[in-house]
Protein backbone atom coordinates (compact mmCIF):
# COMPACT_ATOMS: atom_id res chain seq x y z
CA UNK A 1 0.00 0.00 0.00
CA UNK A 2 1.83 3.51 -1.09
CA UNK A 3 2.57 5.51 2.30
CA UNK A 4 0.76 8.36 0.25
CA UNK A 5 -2.68 7.00 1.80
CA UNK A 6 -1.87 8.18 5.18
CA UNK A 7 -0.08 11.37 3.55
CA UNK A 8 4.25 12.10 3.88
CA UNK A 9 3.90 14.31 7.12
CA UNK A 10 5.49 12.26 10.45
CA UNK A 11 1.79 12.12 11.34
CA UNK A 12 0.98 9.94 8.26
CA UNK A 13 3.95 7.90 8.56
CA UNK A 14 2.70 7.18 12.25
CA UNK A 15 -0.75 6.09 11.49
CA UNK A 16 0.82 3.44 8.88
CA UNK A 17 3.35 2.15 11.35
CA UNK A 18 0.77 1.44 13.99
CA UNK A 19 -1.40 -0.22 11.82
CA UNK A 20 1.32 -2.26 10.81
CA UNK A 21 1.23 -3.57 14.10
CA UNK A 22 -2.07 -4.16 14.13
CA UNK A 23 -2.41 -6.19 11.27
CA UNK A 24 0.56 -8.32 13.04
CA UNK A 25 -1.25 -8.56 16.03
CA UNK A 26 -4.29 -9.77 14.05
CA UNK A 27 -2.64 -12.30 12.25
CA UNK A 28 -1.17 -13.50 15.40
CA UNK A 29 -4.17 -13.73 17.85
CA UNK A 30 -5.88 -15.62 15.02
CA UNK A 31 -2.78 -17.95 14.50
CA UNK A 32 -2.90 -18.70 18.40
CA UNK A 33 -6.64 -18.50 18.35
CA UNK A 34 -7.15 -21.38 15.65
CA UNK A 35 -4.47 -23.35 17.34
CA UNK A 36 -6.67 -23.36 20.36
CA UNK A 37 -10.49 -23.81 18.86
CA UNK A 38 -11.13 -20.31 20.33
CA UNK A 39 -11.65 -16.57 18.56
CA UNK A 40 -9.68 -13.83 19.83
CA UNK A 41 -12.40 -12.33 21.26
CA UNK A 42 -12.99 -15.16 23.40
CA UNK A 43 -9.52 -15.37 24.47
CA UNK A 44 -9.21 -11.73 25.33
CA UNK A 45 -12.52 -12.51 27.38
CA UNK A 46 -10.17 -15.26 29.50
CA UNK A 47 -6.82 -13.10 29.62
CA UNK A 48 -9.48 -10.40 31.07
CA UNK A 49 -11.44 -12.53 33.40
CA UNK A 50 -7.77 -13.81 34.60
CA UNK A 51 -6.33 -10.36 35.16
CA UNK A 52 -9.19 -9.02 37.30
CA UNK A 53 -9.24 -12.30 39.72
CA UNK A 54 -12.68 -11.86 40.79
CA UNK A 55 -16.08 -12.92 38.87
CA UNK A 56 -16.97 -10.04 36.67
CA UNK A 57 -20.43 -9.23 35.17
CA UNK A 58 -21.46 -9.64 31.47
CA UNK A 59 -21.90 -5.40 31.30
CA UNK A 60 -18.30 -5.19 32.65
CA UNK A 61 -16.85 -7.31 30.38
CA UNK A 62 -18.26 -5.47 27.61
CA UNK A 63 -17.18 -2.43 28.83
CA UNK A 64 -13.57 -3.20 29.24
CA UNK A 65 -13.13 -5.03 26.14
CA UNK A 66 -15.46 -2.09 23.92
CA UNK A 67 -17.60 -4.92 22.85
CA UNK A 68 -21.26 -4.65 22.15
CA UNK A 69 -23.35 -6.53 24.59
CA UNK A 70 -24.42 -9.08 22.14
CA UNK A 71 -21.22 -10.26 21.20
CA UNK A 72 -19.94 -10.52 24.61
CA UNK A 73 -23.19 -12.46 25.62
CA UNK A 74 -22.19 -14.67 22.32
CA UNK A 75 -18.26 -15.28 23.26
CA UNK A 76 -19.20 -16.12 26.86
CA UNK A 77 -22.04 -18.44 26.25
CA UNK A 78 -19.61 -20.16 23.89
CA UNK A 79 -17.09 -20.26 26.29
CA UNK A 80 -19.68 -21.26 28.97
CA UNK A 81 -20.58 -24.25 26.70
CA UNK A 82 -16.56 -25.46 26.03
CA UNK A 83 -16.43 -25.46 30.21
CA UNK A 84 -14.15 -22.53 30.27
CA UNK A 85 -15.91 -20.25 32.30
CA UNK A 86 -19.13 -20.79 34.39
CA UNK A 87 -22.04 -17.81 35.92
CA UNK A 88 -22.99 -17.51 39.37
CA UNK A 89 -24.57 -14.48 41.30
CA UNK A 90 -22.72 -11.41 42.13
CA UNK A 91 -21.27 -10.74 45.30
CA UNK A 92 -22.84 -7.45 45.35
CA UNK A 93 -26.17 -8.33 43.62
CA UNK A 94 -28.33 -11.75 44.20
CA UNK A 95 -30.17 -10.60 41.15
CA UNK A 96 -27.39 -10.23 38.75
CA UNK A 97 -25.21 -13.08 37.00
CA UNK A 98 -21.35 -12.87 37.56
CA UNK A 99 -19.26 -14.98 34.84
CA UNK A 100 -15.62 -17.06 36.79
CA UNK A 101 -12.78 -18.75 35.10
CA UNK A 102 -13.58 -22.78 35.85
CA UNK A 103 -9.65 -24.27 36.30
CA UNK A 104 -9.91 -25.71 32.69
CA UNK A 105 -10.70 -21.60 31.82
CA UNK A 106 -7.67 -20.29 34.11
CA UNK A 107 -5.16 -23.35 31.87
CA UNK A 108 -6.66 -21.94 28.34
CA UNK A 109 -6.17 -18.00 29.91
CA UNK A 110 -2.53 -18.93 30.75
CA UNK A 111 -2.08 -19.71 27.96
CA UNK A 112 -4.04 -17.50 25.77
CA UNK A 113 -1.51 -14.03 27.42
CA UNK A 114 0.70 -15.88 25.81
CA UNK A 115 0.25 -14.78 22.58
CA UNK A 116 1.29 -11.56 22.67
CA UNK A 117 5.06 -12.49 23.10
CA UNK A 118 6.24 -11.48 19.74
CA UNK A 119 5.40 -7.98 20.75
CA UNK A 120 7.69 -8.22 24.06
CA UNK A 121 10.20 -9.79 22.33
CA UNK A 122 9.71 -7.26 19.42
CA UNK A 123 9.95 -4.11 21.69
CA UNK A 124 13.17 -5.34 24.02
CA UNK A 125 15.46 -5.55 20.80
CA UNK A 126 15.31 -1.77 21.44
CA UNK A 127 17.69 0.16 23.90
CA UNK A 128 16.63 0.51 27.54
CA UNK A 129 16.04 3.95 27.20
CA UNK A 130 14.12 3.08 23.93
CA UNK A 131 11.89 0.99 25.78
CA UNK A 132 11.53 3.75 28.53
CA UNK A 133 10.69 6.35 25.69
CA UNK A 134 8.08 4.20 23.87
CA UNK A 135 6.17 3.29 27.23
CA UNK A 136 5.87 6.51 27.79
CA UNK A 137 4.42 7.30 24.41
CA UNK A 138 2.11 4.73 24.71
CA UNK A 139 1.23 5.66 27.99
CA UNK A 140 0.06 9.40 26.35
CA UNK A 141 -1.85 8.08 23.30
CA UNK A 142 -3.86 5.60 26.16
CA UNK A 143 -5.05 8.12 27.69
CA UNK A 144 -5.69 10.51 24.90
CA UNK A 145 -7.79 7.87 23.14
CA UNK A 146 -9.96 7.35 26.71
CA UNK A 147 -10.56 11.17 27.18
CA UNK A 148 -12.20 10.78 23.72
CA UNK A 149 -13.50 7.73 24.88
CA UNK A 150 -12.26 5.63 21.99
CA UNK A 151 -11.05 2.78 24.51
CA UNK A 152 -12.16 1.86 27.38
CA UNK A 153 -10.17 3.75 31.08
CA UNK A 154 -7.70 1.51 32.42
CA UNK A 155 -7.06 1.49 36.35
CA UNK A 156 -4.03 3.57 35.36
CA UNK A 157 -1.51 5.21 37.79
CA UNK A 158 -2.28 8.56 35.96
CA UNK A 159 -5.71 8.60 36.80
CA UNK A 160 -5.58 7.29 40.37
CA UNK A 161 -5.79 9.44 43.62
CA UNK A 162 -2.73 7.32 45.20
CA UNK A 163 -0.12 8.55 42.54
CA UNK A 164 2.38 11.08 43.14
CA UNK A 165 4.62 11.86 39.98
CA UNK A 166 7.96 12.97 40.00
CA UNK A 167 7.19 12.73 43.51
CA UNK A 168 11.48 12.69 44.76
CA UNK A 169 12.30 15.88 43.17
CA UNK A 170 10.42 18.13 45.07
CA UNK A 171 13.67 19.93 46.78
CA UNK A 172 15.89 19.09 43.80
CA UNK A 173 17.41 22.49 41.57
CA UNK A 174 16.80 22.85 38.02
CA UNK A 175 19.54 21.27 37.01
CA UNK A 176 19.25 18.14 38.92
CA UNK A 177 15.65 17.86 37.83
CA UNK A 178 16.68 18.15 34.17
CA UNK A 179 19.24 15.21 34.71
CA UNK A 180 17.19 12.75 36.70
CA UNK A 181 14.07 13.19 33.92
CA UNK A 182 17.26 12.42 31.25
CA UNK A 183 17.07 8.93 33.19
CA UNK A 184 13.67 8.31 34.27
CA UNK A 185 13.38 5.55 32.32
CA UNK A 186 15.15 3.31 35.02
CA UNK A 187 15.61 6.18 37.99
CA UNK A 188 12.37 5.94 40.57
CA UNK A 189 10.74 9.10 40.08
CA UNK A 190 7.01 8.34 41.22
CA UNK A 191 5.58 7.59 44.29
CA UNK A 192 2.62 5.71 44.92
CA UNK A 193 0.85 6.22 48.64
CA UNK A 194 -1.29 3.17 48.51
CA UNK A 195 1.43 0.42 47.80
CA UNK A 196 4.18 2.93 49.54
CA UNK A 197 6.74 2.34 46.64
CA UNK A 198 8.86 3.98 44.10
CA UNK A 199 9.27 3.54 40.21
CA UNK A 200 10.24 5.24 37.55
CA UNK A 201 8.35 5.58 34.09
CA UNK A 202 8.51 1.90 33.19
CA UNK A 203 7.01 1.17 36.09
CA UNK A 204 3.52 3.46 35.80
CA UNK A 205 0.74 0.64 35.72
CA UNK A 206 -1.97 0.09 33.83
CA UNK A 207 -4.13 -2.38 35.20
CA UNK A 208 -3.91 -2.10 39.00
CA UNK A 209 -5.72 -3.78 41.56
CA UNK A 210 -5.00 -1.02 44.28
CA UNK A 211 -6.14 1.61 42.04
CA UNK A 212 -8.60 4.42 43.19
CA UNK A 213 -10.44 7.19 40.84
CA UNK A 214 -8.63 10.37 42.02
CA UNK A 215 -10.30 13.66 41.55
CA UNK A 216 -10.85 15.62 38.21
CA UNK A 217 -7.88 17.97 40.11
CA UNK A 218 -6.11 14.87 41.14
CA UNK A 219 -6.09 13.71 37.37
CA UNK A 220 -4.97 16.97 36.04
CA UNK A 221 -2.44 17.20 38.53
CA UNK A 222 -0.75 13.92 37.80
CA UNK A 223 -1.27 14.79 33.94
CA UNK A 224 0.31 17.68 34.17
CA UNK A 225 3.27 16.72 35.87
CA UNK A 226 3.84 13.12 33.75
CA UNK A 227 3.90 15.36 30.77
CA UNK A 228 6.51 17.83 30.89
CA UNK A 229 9.07 17.36 28.38
CA UNK A 230 11.79 14.65 29.31
S1 LIG B 1 0.48 1.62 41.66
FE1 LIG B 1 -1.76 1.35 41.71
S2 LIG B 1 -2.46 2.33 43.61
FE2 LIG B 1 -0.38 3.05 43.18
S3 LIG B 1 -0.60 4.96 42.02
FE3 LIG B 1 -0.42 3.33 40.50
S4 LIG B 1 -2.54 2.69 40.06
FE4 LIG B 1 -2.58 3.87 41.99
Amino acid sequence: MSEAVYGEEVMGRITHGLLRLSTAMRSQAWSWAESAGLTPTQGEILVLLMQGKTALRLGEIARQTALTAATTSDAVSTLESKGLVEKRRAVDDGRALAVKLTPKGRTAAKRAALWPNFLQSAASSLPIEEQGALYRSLLKMIRELEVKAHIPAHRMCLSCEHFEPLADLGKETKAARKTTRRTRSAAPVHHCNALLIDYPDTGVRLDCHAWDLGSEAKQKKNWKIFVQPV
